[in-house]
């Protein structure tokens, strides 16, 4: 055990859940986009999209992509563009649809998908791109221009926004996401800032595609209950639309909270200097009530040690993504790009923790193990 932990959920109490719970009971539907799963999404739409497009709950974002991608891709296409910087489910999804990643590089400085690589393989791939798989690095919003564009252009668009649900687009305070017109795609995994267990919810302005996403999920059924297209179950059970309904109402809470613990991280990384000392974070758009916060090291030692370096503090801490993706065993023999930026990222990331009972103090004994390893080449 740590004295800090890298996370510690805390998910809605029971006494919140109750009233929902009691509706499952009068009800007696348990699943198959139930009463709770409905109201969930209208609430959602309404509150964080501003009544704009359609959201489908699923039962965790891996499956949402996999419906994503499996009903945007284009027929003829073989390759899956998305970021070698993401969690394994990218890629894994891209696979379950019979497609093969593409892996690009990112930015530097906000750690997104390579916009000129990008904009180079479209050119160069063609209409062996069946679809394009951004991913909203750890919550942050993303430019969608570009992304308009390709579909614009006939390039279906599947954005992996597992932990950006809470994050306002950078130029107002809707959600990011709204209005975008190919899949946006979330997890509620416990880990994530909104946190139910297991859980998903995919978004589009296009409601078309979410009411075929939505028809795939249950076994591809027609209304009289025939199989017409590739389904599986994706389907969330009523109990935890009643946790991810408990969660909506406190959720502004939860945001305001983490705000004020990313608050503490940026003053006590300014006033312990780390940032003249070759320390840096990423390049964030919107408000994003982050999930973990994340740090590169100045040295090229890398995160290995500076990982040992906070344990032996008692300070839990990981890498992510450290294996990018094109550096684990079953994507080894993917096509990339030049992956320069990612490579030298995930030598020297190191994700921090953030948890909603953190206080100054906890933040300011983390920052100082950071600063004591860099404490010889001090300014
Ligand atoms: C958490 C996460 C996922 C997977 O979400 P699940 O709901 O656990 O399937 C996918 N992609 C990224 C980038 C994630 O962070």
């Amino acid at each position: 055990m740590y004295d800090i932990p890298f996370l510690r959920p805390n998910l809605v109490k029971k006494e919140q859940l109750l009233p929902y719970f009691e509706n499952i009971e009068a009800s007696r539907i348990y699943s198959n986009y139930g009463p709770l799963n409905h109201l969930f999404e209208t609430r959602v739409i309404a509150q964080m999209f501003g009544g704009t497009g359609a959201a489908v709950t699923v039962h965790n974002a891996t499956i949402g992509l996999m419906l994503a991608i499996s009903q945007c891709k284009r027929p003829r296409g073989k390759y899956a563009v998305m970021p070698s910087f993401t969690f394994a489910a990218t890629p894994l999804a891209a696979e379950w649809c019979g497609l093969e990643p593409y892996f690009l590089d990112i930015e530097p400085d906000d750690w997104q998908m390579n916009r000129a690589q990008l904009e180079e393989t479209v050119g160069r791939l063609g209409d062996q791109i069946a679809v394009v798989v951004p991913y909203a690095t750890f919550g942050s919003a993303i430019d969608l221009t570009l992304y308009d564009k390709l579909l614009q252009d006939g390039i279906p668009v599947v954005i992996d926004a597992a932990a950006s649900f809470g994050t306002t687009a950078a130029e107002n305070t809707a959600q990011f996401g709204k209005g975008f017109g190919g899949a946006v795609v979330f997890s509620f995994h416990a880990t994530k800032t909104f946190g139910v267990g297991e859980g998903g919810l995919v978004y589009s302005a296009d409601q078309n595609l979410i009411q075929r996403i939505r028809q795939a999920g249950n076994f591809g059924f027609s209304s009289s209950r025939e199989s017409v297209m590739l389904g599986l179950n994706s389907k969330l059970s009523e109990y935890t639309a009643a946790i991810a309904l408990a969660t909506l109402e406190g959720f502004q809470a939860v945001r305001e909270r983490r705000q004020t613990i990313i608050g503490y991280y940026h003053r006590e990384l300014q006033q312990q200097n780390l940032l003249l000392r070759g320390w840096s974070s990423q390049k964030m758009q919107g408000q994003v009530p982050l999930q973990f916060f994340s740090m590169l090291s100045p040295d090229s030692s890398g995160n290995r040690e500076v990982i040992r370096k906070l344990a032996s503090h008692s300070i839990e801490a990981r890498t992510y993504f450290s294996p990018a993706c094109h550096q684990q065993k079953q994507f080894q023999s993917c096509s990339h790009s030049d992956l320069r930026a990612t490579e030298w990222i995930a030598d020297r990331i190191v994700s921090l923790p953030l948890w909603e009972e953190m206080n100054e103090a906890t933040v300011r004994r983390i920052v100082k193990v950071l600063g004591s390893m860099t404490e010889e080449n001090a300014i």
